[in-house]
């Protein structure tokens, strides 16, 4: 089995080092749409956004996620639920569950 490229990368999604996990356990994602926090389900590799022109890998090439499980934050290849485009460099207001805490206990 290959090794995944970020393999020992911290993921900040699940707080854990990238390993050989079977996905990232982190369920939704903070995103600010209109001013409000918004949780979005995030999108499994494997997903038809992800346009591979052939079937993926089991294991996907970036985080080593099985197929069909969340990629974990730093992943290239993971998607943004928000608007379908590389999660990485997307222009959403996403942040860290810290980031949103932070946010919400000054709001008031
Ligand atoms: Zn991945
Ligand atoms: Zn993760
Ligand atoms: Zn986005």
């Amino acid at each position: 089995m290959s090794t995944p490229v970020l393999r020992g990368e911290l993921c900040p999604g699940c707080k854990a080092p990238i390993e050989d996990q079977d996905g990232c356990q982190d369920t939704a994602y903070p995103y600010v749409i209109d001013g409000q926090v918004t949780w979005l389900e995030p999108l499994p590799y494997g997903n038809p956004l992800e346009d591979w022109g052939s079937p993926p890998d089991a294991r996907c090439h970036d985080c080593g996620v099985a197929l069909g499980h969340v990629h974990h934050w730093p992943c290239d290849y993971a998607k943004c639920p928000n608007c379908a485009r590389q999660l990485l460099g997307c222009d959403c207001d996403m942040r860290s569950e810290a980031e949103v805490n932070r946010t919400e206990g000054t709001a008031a």
